[in-house]
């Protein structure tokens, strides 16, 4: 067996476990970083574009703790909402003190805090509670990757050490204390870590059956062939199955909140990439961000359609729907609209103010044998084709002409101005299902990230931070929600500082 002594032991070479291994070297600490996969990057590999960090200022970050724990409910917990917070403001200083240069940056004024979508479009307002900070792409992507990669560099110059392809496997308490884990080898074999203190950054468990079973919810395909009703199209094959997680609850660690990151998604050939998913082909993708009609499978409006530039609000509108899958259906007045006038939503990752040739769109992707896309001469092929009831269908669909035509929505207040009608043939429609980006959650700390267990009690010597602890800054929510790397920087920050603390008293 294999011996590796280190002060700090951090499984997971994210945005989390690297910037936690550069800040406890910094410390003067001695690190050692194992990863399961060959490389460093989590859920990076799959291009965050932005990170946020609110300014440290005192009344800029009371504001944002108001409004993020007022979004939850007091359901997230305070004290780790708190210390993120105000952690965060050393993210884009750490950034460029790693040579790098941002694309962009976007100040929120304070009067904006919380008062419109979060980063631009497609997340809830609450989410505006600090400054953008764009990430410098190499090609198409993979802005954070680069941090990633100059992060791993930071830690071998700091004389850390990564050990890749070496998942931990569990850890080593002693009494009230965790003094190490167990790792295996690219080899196979048994690598036993003498640490005296261990960080967790692993991640999610987007690929764990089990775990997204226990919220409801049957992981897919990237066709969602199967029946399956959620699909990460953006992360595929992440390898996350929550190996922190179940490391913690095994030696008595208390579960936090999990859940998935929601994102409205029509999965299938011809919209999204064959190997990066999230490149999407065309423009189909922008079309599931619009405001018109959306029903589900009974053929009932479902929520304020407006909300269509929330993906939170979206997908948990979409979960609690039966099925866990919707539609968006509109007709061929919609697409001259959409062409000439232009759309009314656009995630500025797929930017489109207008979406030319929305049909030929459509009939490619329906001969590449896409499932989830329909385009029809009636509304009653449409109910035969996509299996939606039709009585329903066509009752919603008169009822929902009648207000486009007063102007005034009385089921849910929609603002007239997205009031479209479904009346001219033809008739196009996506399926959209419970997507997201990842899972995240599970682990149970307090403000200073350190592990709790069942009875409340702190777990010396385990620390814990990034997407594996991000259910304690929403609470329980099965869906919706989202990991962050604003999240995870900062709990990088915290877990270093607090493990080289700890390890040098
Ligand atoms: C497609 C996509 C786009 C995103 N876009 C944005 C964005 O624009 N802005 C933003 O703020 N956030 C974005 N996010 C979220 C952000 O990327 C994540 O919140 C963040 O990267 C999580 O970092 P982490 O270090 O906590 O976890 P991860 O990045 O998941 O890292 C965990 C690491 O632990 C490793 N690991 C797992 N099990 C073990 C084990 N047993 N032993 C050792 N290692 C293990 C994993 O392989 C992985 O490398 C995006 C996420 C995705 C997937």
């Amino acid at each position: 067996m294999k011996i590796i002594d280190t002060d700090i032991a951090i499984m997971g070479s994210g945005l989390a476990g690297l910037s936690a291994a550069v800040t406890a070297l910094g410390k003067g600490a001695k690190v050692a970083v194992f990863e399961k996969r060959p490389f460093q990057g989590g859920g990076v590999s799959n291009t965050p574009m932005m990170t946020l960090a609110v300014r440290d200022d005192q009344a800029y970050k009371d504001k944002a703790f108001k409004i993020h724990m007022d979004y939850t409910n007091w359901n997230a917990n305070p004290d780790v909402v708190r210390s993120w917070i105000d952690n965060s403001s050393a993210i884009p200083g750490f950034i460029k003190g790693l040579g790098i240069e941002f694309m962009g940056e976007k100040m929120t004024p304070f009067e904006e805090l919380g008062e419109r979508r979060g980063y631009g479009a497609g997340f809830p307002n609450a989410f505006n509670i600090g400054d953008y900070y764009f990430l410098k792409p190499i090609g198409r992507g993979h802005g954070a990757a680069v941090i990633c990669k100059k992060m791993a560099d930071r830690v071998r110059a700091l004389g850390g050490e990564l050990h890749f392809s070496t998942p931990i496997q569990s850890l080593i308490k002693e009494g009230d204390k965790v003094i190490g884990a167990l790792a295996k080898d690219k080899d196979g074999n048994t690598v036993q870590i003498n640490a005296k203190a261990v960080i967790v950054a692993s991640g999610g468990f987007s690929d764990d059956k089990e775990l997204l079973a226990e919220l409801g919810l049957k992981l897919t395909d990237k066709n969602c062939s199967d029946g399956g009703n959620v699909v990460f199209n953006h992360f595929c094959n992440s390898q996350l199955t929550g190996d922190g997680q179940k490391a913690i609850w095994k030696i008595g660690g208390a579960r936090s909140g999990m859940a998935v990151n929601g994102h409205n998604m029509c999965p299938g050939p011809g919209i999204v990439g064959d190997n990066v998913a999230w490149l999407q082909q065309n423009k189909l993708r922008t079309i599931q961000e619009q405001p018109y009609l959306w029903v589900n499978q009974a053929g009932h409006r479902f929520i304020s359609e407006e909300q269509s530039d929330c993906h939170m609000a979206m997908v948990t509108a979409i979960n609690n729907q039966k099925e866990k899958f919707a539609y968006i259906i509109f007709d061929e007045a919609t697409v001259r609209h959409m062409e000439t006038e232009g759309v009314e939503f656009y995630y500025f990752i797929f930017e489109a103010a207008q979406i030319p040739n929305i049909r030929p769109q459509f009939e490619t992707v329906i001969a590449k044998g896409n499932k989830h896309v329909f385009m029809t001469d009636t509304l009653e092929e449409m109910a035969e084709k996509t299996g939606i009831c039709k009585e329903g269908l066509l009752k919603t669909v008169e009822t929902y002409n009648g207000y486009c035509d007063k102007g005034t929505d009385p089921q849910y207040a929609k603002n007239p101005k997205y009031l479209r009608p479904v009346r001219e043939g033809k008739f196009y429609a996506l399926r959209v299902f419970v997507g997201g980006y990842h899972a995240y959650g599970g682990i149970k700390i307090n403000g200073k990230c350190e592990v709790i267990d069942k009875d409340f009690n702190v777990i010396k010597g385990l620390y814990a931070g990034g997407d594996c602890c991000a259910g304690e800054i929403y609470g329980n929510p099965p869906v919706g929600g989202i990991g962050v790397s604003t999240l995870s920087f900062s709990q990088g920050f915290i877990t270093g500082d607090q493990a080289a603390a700890y390890v040098q008293q």
